[in-house]
């Protein structure tokens, strides 16, 4: 049977492994999904291992997705432009190729929920891991303006610079003004119930906005744009669910149905 895993440090708390069974089985797939804890300096060891014994593909999770993008022998674009990899993929000439699905699928979430990027003008906080795979596949849908804001300015700003033209923008969180059609939360301020200092203001009762992060009940920055009359807000379990269905797609060459996946991962990261 063909075997996939998630790596990652820590990596209990995966869902991962739950995703790509209930695809196997929606999709009449046969292979064996499981996670593995990498030690911090044991990353391209243990993943040559798991391709040697015969692995077929992996995910990546934090803290390796850097490590992923050096480990690859060939890339895609996407995952050239992030500087990240999530996905890892045997393919039949016996290299690795590295992709990163991230932003692939925060974009086909928010068109599942009917949340159009072409035109709009977004928002994204946080400039880190996440933030670099997002900006590329949201740029592709050719919204009306993309700005980065981040605590380390800095770090907006070489995100930005990464794309021609000027398409993106870079900004402080004191700078930042109203006006925005959708503001992504990118930053991992809601795994610690915080929020990065937002102006007032920030958000209009039109604004969308989605946290990358999921968990029981809505995060400290959906609470606090429902509290400034936001109506739309969503979480990132489907972006969670999407990108797997990228990786799964990539591995396989099966699309699995992804609403089915969605509300099932809900219920079980509702049970605790
Ligand atoms: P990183 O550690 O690479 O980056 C963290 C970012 O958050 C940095 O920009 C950092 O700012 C900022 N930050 C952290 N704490 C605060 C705070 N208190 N106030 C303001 N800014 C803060 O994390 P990742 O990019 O890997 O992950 C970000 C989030 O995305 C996490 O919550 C993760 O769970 C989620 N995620 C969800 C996915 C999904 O499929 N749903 C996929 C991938 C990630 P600075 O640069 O100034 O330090």
């Amino acid at each position: 049977m063909d075997r996939y895993a998630v790596v990652g440090n820590p990596i209990a708390h995966s869902k991962s492994p739950y995703i790509h069974q209930w695809f196997a089985e929606q999709t009449g797939q046969s292979l064996m999904y499981e996670k593995i804890l990498v030690e911090m300096t044991a990353f391209d060891e243990d993943v040559s291992g798991f391709f040697a014994l015969g692995g077929k593909g992996l995910n990546v999770t934090v803290p390796f997705k850097e490590q992923a993008f050096r480990f690859a022998d060939v890339l895609t674009d996407r995952a050239r432009l992030a500087g990240a990899v999530n996905t890892l993929a045997l393919q039949n000439d016996g290299t690795v190729m590295g992709d990163n699905t991230d932003g692939a699928g925060l974009v086909a979430d928010l068109l599942v929920q009917d949340w159009p990027l072409s035109g709009r003008r977004i928002l994204v906080l946080g400039a880190g891991g996440a933030v670099r795979g997002i900006i590329g596949p949201l740029l592709e849908q050719k919204p009306e303006s993309l700005l980065i804001a981040n605590r380390t300015v800095k770090k907006a700003m070489a995100i930005a610079e990464a794309f021609p033209g000027g398409a993106v923008g870079a900004s402080s969180y004191a700078e930042l003004e109203g006006g925005f059609d959708l503001v992504i939360n990118g930053t991992s301020a809601s795994l610690a119930n915080e929020l990065p200092p937002l102006p007032a203001g920030l958000l209009g009762a039109q604004t969308a906005v989605y946290d990358l992060m999921y968990g029981v009940g809505p995060t400290a920055f959906l609470r606090w744009a429902t509290e400034q009359g936001v109506e739309r807000c969503s979480d990132g379990l489907g972006m969670l669910v999407q990108q797997a269905a990228e990786a799964f797609y990539l591995w396989r060459g099966v699309r699995p149905d992804t609403a089915p996946v969605v509300e099932r991962l809900r219920r079980l990261v509702n049970a605790g």
